[in-house]
């Protein structure tokens, strides 16, 4: 980011130096110099404004091109949680409009294009993510690799402009975490394609998440002991923090620090927490099912 903003300074930087030059061309010209001082020759200036305009080329040059962020604005919605920035939540009764989810599509970047984080699955959803959340994806992929050399996480779904209605795991337009641009669906292509939570024993991938995602900012988003019985029931969306889905591959950027707290259980007695149950927990929401939020 540092290096970005001295960059994106250049052209100002340049602004000045000819601006100086010309204000100094000009005052010579009409106030003329004292006498004694100096009279730099017109050969002397055209020389020093060469060299300049050579410096300005090198930068130039040298300048490396490093990710492209798509520019952050303010999507609207009434979903209160929305002022909660990467904390915000998506489900069943907390929900988005048509606008929002288009609206966020054009705030993402692309995580094959940026990072070369491959999409395993082009038909479902667009691999997209907020710049930061990638940024973090990036390193936590690294990471995975480092840990296992000759590994790698690729995705199977992050945003998604629809929901779905496959069924048991699928939740309609509006409801989806996949809305958010803060989500992916991950798994290691060694390990098959199939998402199926009966395999996560014999996913290293998925434990590996589970133990170390919180220090890159994501959480587990539906942990098993959350599910709240059957799966993908709305009335399983309770006001306890249940989030009514069990998926051992959805990962969902919620901050370091927030990521830590749910992860090590800060308020859920040591254990893995809901993303529900925290917001509900840290005073944030203050209630589960009518979808209200702590008034500012
Ligand atoms: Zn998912």
């Amino acid at each position: 980011m540092k290096k970005n903003s001295i960059l994106s300074s250049l052209p100002v930087l340049i602004a000045f130096i000819f601006v100086g030059v010309f204000a100094w061309l000009i005052a010579s010209t009409f106030f003329g110099t004292k006498a004694g001082d100096p009279q730099p020759e017109p050969e002397a200036l055209e020389e020093e404004l060469e060299t300049i305009e050579e410096e300005i080329e090198e930068i130039e040059e040298n300048k490396s091109v490093g990710p492209v962020y798509a520019p952050i604005t303010n999507v609207a919605s009434s979903n209160c949680t929305i002022k909660y920035g990467n904390l915000m939540l998506i489900n069943p009764n907390f929900h988005v409009e048509q606008d929002y989810i288009t609206n966020r599509r054009a705030e993402l970047i692309s995580l094959s294009y940026n990072y070369g984080i491959a999409e395993g699955n082009p038909n479902n959803g667009d691999n997209l993510m907020d710049s930061v959340a990638a940024l973090h994806m990036n390193e936590m992929a690294n990471a995975y690799k480092t840990a296992y050399p000759g590994h790698t996480l690729e995705t199977r779904s992050c945003y998604r402009v629809r929901g779905t209605t496959c069924g048991r795991l699928c939740l309609p337009t509006g409801q989806t975490d996949h809305h958010t641009g803060l989500t992916c669906d991950l798994i290691d292509p060694a390990y098959g394609t199939s998402l199926d939570t009966s395999l996560y024993n014999q996913h290293i991938e998925w434990q590996w998440l589970k133990a170390n995602s919180y220090k890159y900012g994501f959480i587990d988003r539906f942990p098993l002991a959350w599910a709240g019985g059957s799966m993908s029931e709305p009335m399983n969306v309770n006001a306890d923090g249940s989030t009514g889905l069990y998926e051992t591959w959805h990962y969902r950027y919620v901050g370091v620090e927030a990521a830590t707290e749910i992860a090590t259980g800060k308020y859920n007695n040591g254990q893995y927490d809901s993303l529900e149950h925290y917001l509900k927990a840290t005073g944030l929401v203050t209630d589960l099912v009518n979808a209200t939020c702590k008034t500012d």
